[in-house]
């Protein structure tokens, strides 16, 4: 079954300064993304994620953001 994971960047932030989702998600799924990585405005850096259909649904992502910030659908 497909997942969807969705990120609510209001609640996000700046994900340069968390990346538990990155570092928990065991296919690695997450990735840090910005239409301008020489750029310092935290509000153009974004997790995306990527391959959902390698997603198990263990839901560490969800239980190790710390601002609720990730959804499974
Ligand atoms: S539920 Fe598990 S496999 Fe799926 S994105 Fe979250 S940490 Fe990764
Ligand atoms: S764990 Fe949550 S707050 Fe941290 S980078 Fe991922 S989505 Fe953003």
């Amino acid at each position: 079954m497909k997942t969807d994971i969705i990120v609510d960047y209001d609640k996000c932030g700046d994900p340069r300064e968390c990346k538990k989702c990155l570092q928990i998600c065991a296919p690695a799924l997450f990735l840090l993304y910005s239409p301008d990585d020489e750029s310092d405005d935290p509000d153009i850096w974004r997790v995306d994620v990527a391959f959902t259909d390698l997603c198990t649904r263990c839901g560490d992502c969800v239980e190790t953001c710390p601002k609720e910030a990730i959804t499974l659908v």
